[in-house]
């Protein structure tokens, strides 16, 4: 489902990423870990905006999302091009984002209607699925802002499902929220797991989280994977120093 070939970036001096591959295969549920500027966000960015690949390609589903074809050449993939693939995909973010103006259902309803361009009717009903699902199915009406920081979280998952991604990328979705809420948002991931055979890649210091809902954690150190493994492997017998080092920092 996501494929990295040798993909490299740099910011200014900076190598994030030295040539990294890596794959997640459809329905797997892998989790980043590692210090903070070893790459991992870089990645998400990589997938789904607005950084792109020095070099190397990265495919999402069967399609390649840095390059196209023109004519018989591959070219550097332009916005429309990225745009289509990245349908694929679904965010969340540390930071919710929800559109403050907008009511919890219209937050959900308002990319399948105005992007994908179902009828109104259609994407309220799987919008009201969707915040049943988590949990919220008695804040339609509510504003972003009288909502926790947790219930918040939860509209963001929920958005990101109503545009029905093969990928959901999440990007330390509970970092910003004290640990009673995280538990919270945590439980839908759990649920989501359990429940649907949609591919999860997330960045996460919730060490918890990993080994509860991934099938695969990835140790990363200066952009490359250092270990890769099932999380009861990765986290009762870590085989890298730095593995080793990381873990004793967080745990
Ligand atoms: P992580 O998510 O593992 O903490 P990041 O991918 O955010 O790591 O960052 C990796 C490195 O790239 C860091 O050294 C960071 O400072 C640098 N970096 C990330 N984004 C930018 C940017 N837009 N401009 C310059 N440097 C950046």
């Amino acid at each position: 489902m996501i494929r990295f070939d040798r993909v490299s970036k740099r910011f200014g001096d900076v190598v994030v990423l030295d040539e990294l591959d890596f794959a997640v295969r459809a329905g797997e549920r892998v989790a980043l870990i590692g210090p903070s500027g070893s790459g991992k966000t870089t990645i998400l960015r990589l997938l789904m905006g607005p950084e792109r690949v020095d070099s190397g390609t990265i495919h999402v589903g069967g399609d390649c999302l840095t390059h196209m074809r023109r004519g018989d050449r591959l070219v550097a993939a332009d916005d429309r091009h990225l745009r289509r693939v990245r349908r694929r995909i679904g965010m969340v973010f540390q930071q919710f984002n929800l559109f403050p103006n907008m009511r919890v259902l219209r937050n959900v309803t308002e990319a399948p209607v105005c992007v994908l361009g179902e009828p109104r009717p259609d994407a309220e009903r799987r919008g009201r699925e969707l915040l049943e699902l988590v949990g919220l199915g008695d804040k339609l009406d509510a504003y972003p802002t009288r909502l926790s920081g947790g219930q918040q979280q939860r509209v963001a998952i929920a958005r990101a499902l109503a545009m029905r991604p093969d990928v959901l990328l999440l990007d330390e979705v509970t970092s910003a929220l004290d640990p009673e809420l995280a538990a919270e948002v945590l439980d839908v991931l759990r649920d989501l797991a359990r429940t649907s055979d949609i591919t999860m890649l997330c960045v996460t210091h919730a060490m918890r989280f990993a080994r509860d809902v991934s099938h695969r954690v990835l140790m990363f150190d200066r952009g490359r994977v250092v270990e890769d493994k099932p999380p009861e492997e990765l986290f009762e017998h870590p085989e890298h120093e730095r593995t080793r080092a990381f873990l004793r920092s967080v745990l």
